[in-house]
C-alpha cells in the first residue's frame, strides 16, 4: 500500500471512458504516487449538448458513476463530480486544489483526441503535469503498423500482427488513497440532463460490478457455446459486453488476460470459441485504428469513389426503417429490439444496415446517426466501421455484398423465434412464411388474422429490384472513378 502524504499537493485522476477502479492504469498510477487523489468526473455540458442520444445512455452512465463512487469510497477516497464546460471545470479545480498533476487514460477517437490536446495545453499552461496512459484497447493504434510504417486497412493482416505482439499486463487493483474535502455536484441521470428516456433495458445495468458479473457468467456459461451460437439472434449467445467496453467498466486487457488464463484448461471447442471471441475484440481495435488514422471516415466515405454515389432519401421509408415497419420481418425485429433495448444483435445490425444502404439506397451516415441516438454501446469507431462495412464504402474490399433479408432470416432465425419476439403481430404466422409473410395467400392471411398492409406492413421495396438498382448505381460510380 502506498503511504499517503497529506502535505503533498494532490493529483487529479480524470475519469472519462474508464469508469472502474480495477485494472485502471491512470488510477493505479495516481494512487501509488503517495499523494492525495482527486477522482474527478466532469459532466461536460458542451459535449452533452452535442450528443443526441436517448436518455437511457445517461442513466447507464449514472449507474456507472454511482458504482464507481462506491468503489472509490471503499478505497478511502471520494468521487468528485463537476458539471460545466470542461476547460472551466478543470482549471477551477486545478486552482482550487493546487493540484500537482492530472492523470488520465487516452481515448483515440478524433474528437476525444482534440479535447485531450486542448485540456493538456490548458493544464500545462497552469504548471500542472499531465500523465496519460493506454487503456481503451489492448494495442493502441501506434503499436500496429505495416512494415512500411503505415496503418493497416485490411483486417486479417492487422489481426495477425495484433496476435503476435506481447500483451500488456493488467495493472490490478489500486492502492488506498485520501481525497481532500471538496464540493461535488450530484451524479446526473437523464432527467437532470433534460433527456427523454424511451429505452428500458433491465438486462443492462451500468457499472463495474455489473460488468464483472456479466463477464464472469459469460466466461463460465457462455464462452464455450460462443462459436456455435454467436450468429443466432434468439440464442443469447454473445457476451453483451459492448456497453461495458464503451464506458470502460471493464478493461479489454483484463478480458484478454482472463481468456488467455482459461486457454490451458479449455478443450478444442472451448479454444475455438475463445479464438473467435478474441477476433471480435480485435475487430473493435481494428476499427479504432482505422478511425484514428483516417479521422475523415467519421463523416465521409473511406472509398472516395462513393462520394459521387447516387443515394436516395425518402422520409416515409426512412421512418418505416427506424420504426421497424418495412415489411421485412428480420429488419423490423432488429429495429424494434434497438428501439426498445438500446442494443441489437450483431448479425441483425449487419442485415438492417445492408437493407438501409442497399435496398433503400439511403446514405450510411443517416443510419449511423440513428444508431448513435439509440445504442448503449455506441463507439464512434465501431459504429462508423460497421456502417461503412455494410455500405461497402469502408476499408473492406468486397463492394458488392448485398444481404438478402429473407435468406439471412431463414439461415439465422429459421423458425422465426427472434422475429416473433419483437414483431408480435406475426406470432401466428407459420415458419414457412415467417421470413416473407407477404407470400401468404389472401385466404391464409384472413385465416390467421394477419392481413398484409393492415396488420403487418407490406414490403416497402422489392429486394431483387433494389439490389439491381444498387449494383447499377455502383457500376456507374466505378466507371466515373476509373
Ligand atoms: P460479442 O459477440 O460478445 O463480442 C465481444 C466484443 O467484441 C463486443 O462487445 C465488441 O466490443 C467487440 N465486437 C464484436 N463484434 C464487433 C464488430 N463487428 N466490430 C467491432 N467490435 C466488435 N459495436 C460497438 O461496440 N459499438 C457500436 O457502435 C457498434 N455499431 C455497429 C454498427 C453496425 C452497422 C454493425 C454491423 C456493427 C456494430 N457494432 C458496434 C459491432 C457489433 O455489432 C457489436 O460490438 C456487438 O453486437 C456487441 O454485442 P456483444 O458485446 O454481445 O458482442
Amino acid at each position: 500500500m502506498a503511504l499517503i502524504d497529506t502535505d503533498k499537493r494532490p493529483v487529479i485522476c480524470w475519469f472519462r471512458r474508464d469508469l472502474r477502479v480495477h485494472d485502471n492504469p491512470a488510477l493505479c498510477h495516481a494512487s501509488s504516487s503517495g499523494s492525495p487523489v482527486i477522482p474527478l468526473f466532469v459532466v461536460d455540458t458542451e459535449l452533452i449538448a452535442g450528443i443526441q442520444s436517448d436518455g437511457a445512455v445517461f442513466d447507464f452512465q449514472a449507474e456507472c458513476l454511482r458504482d464507481l463512487s462506491q468503489s472509490i469510497e471503499t478505497l478511502g477516497g471520494r468521487l468528485i463530480i463537476r458539471r460545466g464546460r470542461l476547460s472551466e471545470a478543470l482549471s477551477r479545480l486545478a486552482r482550487e486544489t493546487k493540484a500537482e498533476a492530472v492523470y488520465f487514460n487516452r481515448d483515440y477517437e478524433p474528437t476525444a483526441l482534440g479535447r485531450d490536446r486542448q485540456a493538456t495545453d490548458l493544464l500545462q499552461s497552469l504548471g500542472i503535469e499531465v500523465k496519460a496512459f493506454d487503456d481503451v484497447v489492448v494495442h493502441p493504434p501506434d503499436d500496429i503498423r505495416t512494415a512500411e510504417g503505415g496503418p493497416y486497412t485490411v483486417f486479417t493482416p492487422y489481426a495477425t500482427k495484433w496476435r503476435k505482439l506481447d500483451k500488456p499486463k493488467a495493472p490490478g487493483a489500486p492502492s488506498r488513497f485520501d481525497t481532500p474535502r471538496l464540493a461535488s455536484d450530484p451524479i446526473p441521470g437523464a432527467d437532470a440532463l433534460g433527456r427523454q428516456t424511451l429505452i428500458n433495458n433491465p438486462a443492462l445495468r451500468g457499472g463495474e460490478t455489473a460488468a464483472r458479473n456479466r463477464w464472469n457468467s459469460f466466461l463460465r456459461d457462455g464462452l464455450n457455446k460462443y462459436d456455435n451460437l454467436r450468429d443466432i439472434p434468439s440464442a443469447n449467445g454473445t457476451s453483451m459486453m459492448s456497453p461495458y467496453l464503451r464506458f470502460g467498466c471493464i478493461s479489454p486487457v483484463r478480458m484478454y488476460a482472463d481468456l488467455s488464463g482459461a486457454w490451458l484448461d479449455a478443450d478444442e471447442n472451448g479454444r475455438r470459441a475463445m479464438a473467435k471471441y478474441v477476433d471480435e475484440l480485435v475487430w473493435r481495435e481494428f476499427y479504432t485504428s482505422v478511425l484514428y488514422y483516417f479521422p475523415f471516415t467519421a463523416e465521409r466515405n473511406y472509398r472516395r469513389m462513393f462520394d459521387g454515389f447516387n443515394w436516395s432519401f425518402d422520409s416515409m421509408t426512412f421512418a418505416a426503417w427506424k420504426e421497424g415497419r418495412t415489411g421485412f420481418p428480420i429488419v423490423d425485429a432488429g429495429m424494434r429490439q434497438l428501439n426498445a433495448t438500446g442494443w441489437m444483435h450483431n448479425r441483425v445490425r449487419m442485415v438492417v444496415a445492408s437493407f438501409l444502404t442497399k435496398d433503400l439506397l439511403v446514405d450510411w451516415k443517416k443510419g449511423e446517426e440513428y444508431f448513435s441516438t439509440k445504442l448503449l454501446d455506441m463507439e464512434k469507431a465501431s459504429n462508423v466501421g460497421g456502417w461503412q462495412w455494410a455500405a461497402s464504402t469502408g476499408v473492406d474490399p468486397r463492394p458488392l455484398r448485398i444481404f438478402n433479408p429473407a435468406l439471412q432470416s431463414r439461415r439465422f432465425d429459421p423458425d422465426g423465434t427472434y422475429i416473433k419476439n419483437w414483431v408480435p403481430e406475426l406470432r401466428q404466422v407459420p415458419s414457412r412464411y415467417i421470413h416473407e409473410p407477404s407470400r401468404m395467400s389472401a385466404v391464409l392471411q384472413k385465416e390467421l388474422g394477419v392481413i398484409i398492409g393492415k396488420d403487418y406492413s407490406a414490403p416497402v421495396v422489392a429486394h431483387r429490384d433494389a439490389a439491381t438498382s444498387f449494383k447499377r448505381a455502383y457500376m456507374s460510380v466505378k466507371q466515373v472513378s476509373r
